[in-house]
């Protein structure tokens, strides 16, 4: 399996806090990879690091050829743009606007046309199981329509990586399996990875392998499924 994204020796500090101290990850191709752990063990600071979000004091990310921890910051947010998809416990929907205007931001950031990109951003909400709903506002959706209709929004512009941080936390085991299945699929159909942050079993057994952090460190073995 070829390795997308890889993490080495990680360290990342807030303040006096060592939230990272000396991770190792690697995500393969086609592969969802889950990281379980305690609260406060460094998990989301892990994702945040992977994706570009937060530069790490010390070690290495890196992607295909690229590595991210050297990239100024616009050069990051460019990659996280083109490459990446985000996807955390609340949705983060643009309260403004409908379904399929939030479905189809990352494609009129790409500088696509509103009409085209709004055609595509109604596919993807039907793929999700959401036709019928484009029209609605966030509030006016359940906590598991809000994240599917979330899930569209960091796929639209089909990244390379899928980064999710307890995206079922705020979800019923009804709601949550629904949005794993589709999203698990939908990773799978569009030749993506993916790497979730999750505390539940249940989810962590939609992904190939599942590494757990303790403590800033991701302590092996990483076992497969
Ligand atoms: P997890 O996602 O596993 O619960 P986090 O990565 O969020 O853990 O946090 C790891 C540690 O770093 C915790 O002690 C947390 O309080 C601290 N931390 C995370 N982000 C920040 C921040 N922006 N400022 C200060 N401390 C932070
Ligand atoms: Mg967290």
């Amino acid at each position: 399996m070829t390795t997308v994204l890889a993490a080495r020796e990680l360290r990342k500090s807030f303040g006096r806090t060592q939230a990272l101290r000396g991770a190792d990850l690697s995500v393969g191709d086609g592969e969802i990879l889950a990281v379980m752990g305690p609260s406060g063990s460094g998990k989301s600071t892990l994702l945040h690091c992977l994706g570009g979000v937060l530069r790490p004091d010390s070690g290495e990310v890196t992607f295909g050829e690229i590595r991210i921890d050297r990239l100024a910051d616009r050069e990051r947010s460019r990659l996280r743009r083109t490459s990446f998809g985000f996807v955390f416990q609340f949705g983060q929907l643009v309260p403004e606007l409908p379904v399929v205007e939030n479905i189809a931001l990352p494609l009129l950031l790409e500088g696509r046309n509103r009409r085209s990109a709004l055609a595509e951003a109604a596919d993807w909400a039907s793929r999700l199981g959401l036709d019928g709903l484009w029209d609605r506002l966030p509030v006016e959706l359940s906590g598991g329509q809000a994240q599917l209709a979330a899930i569209g929004r960091a796929l639209a512009a089909r990244p390379r990586v899928v980064f999710a941080d307890e995206p079922t936390g705020a979800l019923d085991s009804v709601a949550a399996d629904q949005v794993m299945e589709l999203l698990a699929d939908t990773v799978r159909g569009e030749d993506a990875c993916m790497v979730i942050v999750t505390h539940e079993p249940r989810v962590a057994a939609y992904a190939d392998r599942t590494a757990i952090v303790r403590d800033g460190r991701v302590v092996q073995p990483v076992r497969a499924r």
